[in-house]
């Protein structure tokens, strides 16, 4: 029953000397040491090691670390700058804003523009043990800085690039807001991902993932990822331990297997949603594009000093208004995948005020910009001149 395994104390080099080029999936609930002196300096956190995979395994470790040397590449390791991987996006949410010590009393004030089950987990989940969650338009600096002054909050969270209208955070102005008043600057980096920006250098203070999207690349999984500094590094990790949402070892494996394209990937997305934009533009079945690369976008000068690329993301309104013409335009795409994700290797597309903003009312998603007519594009890295085949003959057919 034993024979095979690979343990301390079993005939050493069987297969001679190898070195697997990709990081093994180590599917192994706990790892054994050669004695178990050892086995106690590893669990006493005295001795790098593995000893029980909720708290760490090999293949978690290398998605993390190939993470943090793009997210962080400037800090010491001894700075203790450190990524985490979690079970999903929201897994990672959670645990980064408990992190920033939201506990009963505290308020937090994040971006109205919010993904959507942010906004719910900070007023269902953390508003139920007594955190006032107060919202703000992020991308105006100077309702930010009154906001903050008038709340005293504990942590304030954004997103790098919003959802779906592609606003630029300005994060380096956002995050000396936050300094002068001792607040904790949370970003959500899951659309830009570090290829465009690494909110750590610009002073944010823990910066989140769904790794679902970008970083693994591919559509292919569910994860998420935390990358922090001290305090934050410990209280993350002391709470993947306590709360238990870790990634498993497959899951690792794939996300670090995709984020070794990302910049391949994100450069191609980058190139082809700027080609897909500007003709979008200039299309006559066409009001309005979203897109950073666009001269008439407006923060199209704060993502030219914040962002390293344009993005990957392109949303537009047709001319034609309603919910009726957005579906029929949808139906009719032949090479774009109608799926409410974004991030991954083909094209995808989606209806934001049915999809990711259906919770909220209309007159809220009217408010926030989210009208009937506006379709969503996540680029991927087909040749840019199919995808707008696709789309100009989906245009034809409304
Ligand atoms: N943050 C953003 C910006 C997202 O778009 C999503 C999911 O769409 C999440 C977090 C949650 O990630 P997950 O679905 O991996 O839990």
């Amino acid at each position: 029953m034993h024979s095979g395994e690979h343990r301390a104390g079993a005939e050493e080099g069987r297969d001679g000397i190898f070195y697997p080029i990709s990081t093994p999936i180590y599917a192994s609930t706990t790892f054994s040491h050669p004695n178990i002196e050892t086995t106690d300096r590893v669990l006493g956190g005295e001795e790098q090691g593995y000893s029980y995979a909720r708290y760490d395994n090999p293949t978690v470790r290398a998605f993390e670390e190939a993470l943090i040397s793009l997210e962080a590449p400037e800090a010491e390791a001894e700075a203790g700058v450190r990524a985490f991987a979690f079970a999903s996006g929201m897994a990672a949410t959670h645990a980064a804003l408990a992190a920033a010590e939201l506990t009963g009393g505290a308020t937090v004030l994040a971006a109205e523009q919010l993904y959507g089950s942010t906004a719910t987990l900070l007023v269902q989940v953390f508003g139920a043990s007594g955190v006032e969650a107060r919202f703000v338009d992020a991308y105006d600096l100077g309702a930010v800085e009154k906001k903050v002054a008038e709340l005293g909050p504990r942590a304030v969270v954004v997103e790098s690039i919003s959802n779906p209208l592609l606003r630029v955070a300005d994060i380096p102005e956002i995050s000396k807001i936050t300094r002068a008043a001792g607040a904790a600057l949370i970003v959500d980096n899951t659309f830009g991902t570090p290829y465009l920006q690494r909110p750590l250098e610009l002073g944010a203070d823990i910066v989140i993932h769904s790794a679902t999207k970008y970083l693994s690349g591919h559509g292919d999984l569910t994860a998420g990822a935390v990358a922090a500094g001290p305090p934050y590094a410990a209280a993350v990790e002391q709470l993947r331990k306590l709360v238990g949402g870790v990634l498993g070892p497959f899951e690792a494996w794939l996300a670090h297997r995709g984020l070794k394209t990302l910049p391949l990937r994100m450069g191609r997305q980058c190139e082809n949603a700027r080609e897909i934009a500007s003709s979008l533009a200039s299309h006559p079945r066409v009001a309005k594009v979203y897109h950073p690369s666009l001269k008439a976008y407006p923060d199209h000068a704060t993502a030219g000093r914040v962002l390293s690329d344009t993005g990957g993301l392109v949303s537009f309104e047709l001319a034609a208004e309603g919910r009726k013409a957005a579906y029929a335009f949808l139906d009719a795409l032949e090479l774009c995948v109608k799926a409410p994700s974004l991030g991954d290797i083909y094209t995808l597309a989606i209806h934001p005020a049915t999809s990711s903003h259906r919770e909220l009312s209309a007159s809220r998603r009217e408010r926030l910009g989210v009208r009937e007519n506006l379709v969503r594009l996540s680029v991927g890295i087909e040749h840019a001149g199919d995808v707008i085949s696709d789309l100009e003959q989906a245009l034809e057919r409304i």
